[in-house]
């Protein structure tokens, strides 16, 4: 009766209108198995709603977040307002023993000194004659003692895992990894550590990689000592194990109580000991750029997709990088102050990289409004899924064709189910893409002291560049580098036991996975083969000018603006969103080779390039590379700039290799 009431009727019925409307606002995420807390937090403070399944519609949602893999189905359903948290298939470098195959055959592809980074690894028990041939030559050598360590491919958080010198305490029961044990590691007060580095890569057709400027650095809690092996709180940085170490509330000289630090403090820690870092942090950033180079041409297109990734490196003595394992789902555990410190900042960044604008808010009923008002369709916008379906098509209503009768009932209800969604979806995305928010450039110039680099990347539809700015963004702008709608190949659709293979290196509760190391070399084997006199870290001799960014009166490098246009054709996605910094493609031949094919071979002999400016003093080798620019801007190709990832106040690239 009271709703009735023609008053209370009209102000029940504004009130759930008014309350559609602020949904239909607002963006909705999904979280499964209610998610980690943080990225619920960060979003809901940026005004987000969760997404309930019991009120909302199938599809009423904007990024789905989980921890495991997405059943190929998912990413096939996507519409263009959704997002992922993953990309399909980057197995290849996130279980251990996929890592340490995949980096053999980049090793013996383009040469050991390049891809040198990870150390020696043998997958038991296939590897074992293998193993056993190196174990005796090192041995019958009579170096210096050689350590092993031993971890099961498909377990995480340093469980099942043991080092042993002698090959008679090498026991295992299932498929393992045997890997050279770093033994000379980077020490502070006598605890061993690791980093671990936040990497997102944003698209992997074209390569789109950002790496975090913040990230975590975890020790162990007991002192370094190789006399006792079999002691995990001294060998094992895992959180997980020594959180629960008898020292991890102590003091523990200068790293202090607990086992993690943020990589601010890592890096005073590191200026204040004079250390040249600036190499360093370059060498990290190849190792990703170069473990991402392994599995890219091999991941399908999924423009909605993002994918976090924890890499884990440690540092020998020799500030030397290896990298030891890729996390697929890094933890997002909040365990003390350097977790809420640098992992609410990563999510929040991270929902920038993903480019939503208001239009993803309004989700299905403004895609249905406008593709009613004014439907259009371009048939070649879907061409990467049209193909796929006609060819099902076609098997499947040839008349008198066995094989559309022997089509299993799935096969049928996939076909049913793609084409629903095609049609469904071909005159919104055009639309869609129309009807984005144009750019507004004086607001491109900087956010909160931020300066942005505004282009955007090529789209597959319009080149259309956008803006969102978001109330609660930690840059306030972002740019909409979108391809509206994900391109699955053939391959993928087919292979409908991708989710349950993926054994990876889950992380979420406080884990590390890994796999890495080989020989464990001075620095200057690395990369460049770069003669040792080049390559120390502490700042020794004049040859070594790198920008002083620490002294006390450095300012921050002015970040200039790209400018909106594209090189050649290509569009550059931002220099920076928040912390994340681009480091791939990082210059205007890396952005070409990302383009269509990935030409690796290109990309690594840049790489070869940009680690050498930083490295060398060598005069001659500058002044050509300067000739050889110069070059290539009478040809009339303008030419990007890039950061260099590391340090506090990152340098431009080219300011770096000025002033070496
Ligand atoms: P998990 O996935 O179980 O965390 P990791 O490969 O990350 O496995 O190894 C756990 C820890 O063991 C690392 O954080 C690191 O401290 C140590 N560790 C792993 N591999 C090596 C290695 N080759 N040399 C030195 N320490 C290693």
């Amino acid at each position: 009766m009271f709703p009735n009431h023609p008053p209370f009727y009209f102000l029940h019925s504004f009130c759930i209108f008014s309350l559609r409307c602020c949904m239909a606002a607002s963006l909705v995420f999904r979280l499964h198995d209610r998610g980690p807390e943080v990225v619920r937090e960060v979003l809901l403070e940026r005004g987000w709603k969760e997404y309930n399944e019991r009120k909302c519609e199938k599809e009423d949602w904007n990024l789905y977040w989980r921890g495991s893999a997405f059943r190929n189905s998912e990413y096939y359903d996507l519409l263009p307002w959704q997002r992922l948290n993953h990309h399909p298939k980057t197995v290849g470098i996130t279980r251990k023993d996929c890592l340490a195959r995949n980096l053999r055959r980049m090793r013996a592809t383009f040469g050991s000194s390049l891809y040198d980074f990870s150390p020696t690894a043998f997958i038991l028990p296939n590897d074992y004659t293998r193993f056993l041939a190196e174990y005796n030559k090192l041995r019958q050598a009579r170096g210096p003692s050689v350590y092993w360590i031993c971890k099961p491919v498909d377990l995480s958080r340093g469980r099942g895992i043991f080092i042993f010198e002698d090959i008679k305490d090498l026991v295992y029961d299932c498929s393992v990894i045997v890997q050279r044990y770093i033994s000379n590691p980077l020490l502070i007060s006598g605890y061993k550590f690791d980093l671990r580095i936040y990497v997102c890569v944003k698209s992997f057709h074209p390569l789109t990689v950002y790496v975090h400027q913040e990230g975590l650095v975890r020790f162990a809690t007991e002192k370094y000592n190789l006399s006792s092996l079999h002691n995990t709180y001294a060998h094992l940085t895992n959180t997980s194990i020594n959180k629960f170490g008898p020292f991890y509330k102590t003091e523990k000289g200068r790293v202090g109580q607990g086992c993690k630090w943020t990589m601010s403090k890592f890096r005073h820690y590191l200026h204040s000991q004079d250390i040249n870092q600036l190499l360093m942090w370059q060498r990290i950033s190849n190792i990703v750029t170069l473990t991402l180079l392994t599995i890219a041409p091999s991941v399908p297109s999924c423009p909605n997709c993002v994918e976090l990734f924890g890499f884990d490196i440690l540092l020998d003595v020799k500030f030397k990088p290896w990298l030891l394992e890729v996390n697929y789902s890094p933890a997002l555990t909040l365990d003390c102050q350097a977790d809420i410190t640098v992992k609410k900042g990563l999510i929040s960044d991270l929902i920038d990289l993903m480019n939503y604008t208001l239009t993803d808010s309004l989700r299905e009923r403004a895609f249905y409004r406008q593709g009613s008002r004014q439907p259009c369709f371009h048939a070649s916008h879907m061409s990467h899924v049209t193909p796929v379906l006609s060819k099902v098509k076609e098997t499947k209503f040839h008349s008198g064709d066995q094989s559309s009768q022997t089509q299993t009932l799935p096969q049928l209800k996939t076909v049913c189910q793609a084409e629903r969604i095609n049609r469904r979806r071909r005159p919104f995305i055009d639309d869609y893409q129309r009807h984005l928010p144009p750019v507004d450039l004086n607001q491109l110039t900087a956010a909160r002291g931020k300066i942005i680099n505004t282009t955007a990347t090529e789209t597959h539809t319009d080149k259309t560049l956008n803006l969102i700015l978001g109330p609660h963004s930690r840059t306030n702008m972002s740019v909409v580098d979108r391809q509206t709608c994900p391109a699955l190949p053939t391959k993928l659709m087919d292979n409908a036991s991708l989710r349950v293979s993926e054994v990876t290196n889950h992380d979420d509760t406080e884990t590390e996975a890994g796999t890495e190391l080989s020989r464990q070399t001075n620095v200057s084997s690395s990369i460049h083969e770069i003669p040792q006199r080049r390559v120390g870290f502490r700042r020794s001799s004049g040859s070594w000018k790198l920008p002083n960014i620490y002294s006390g009166n450095h300012r921050p490098v002015r970040i200039p603006l790209e400018g909106t246009t594209a090189v050649n054709g290509h569009n550059i996605p931002p220099l920076r969103v928040g912390g994340f910094i681009r480091t791939f493609p990082f210059n205007t031949a890396t952005l070409k080779a990302s383009q269509q094919k990935l030409d690796v071979k290109l990309i690594i002999q840049e790489l070869h390039k940009l680690t050498g400016q930083l490295a060398t003093s060598d005069q001659k080798l500058r002044r050509e590379e300067e000739e050889e620019e110069v070059k290539r801007n009478k040809d009339g190709e303008e030419d990007f700039d890039s950061l260099l990832w590391g340090p506090k106040d990152p340098p431009l690239l080219s300011q770096c290799s000025k002033h070496t």
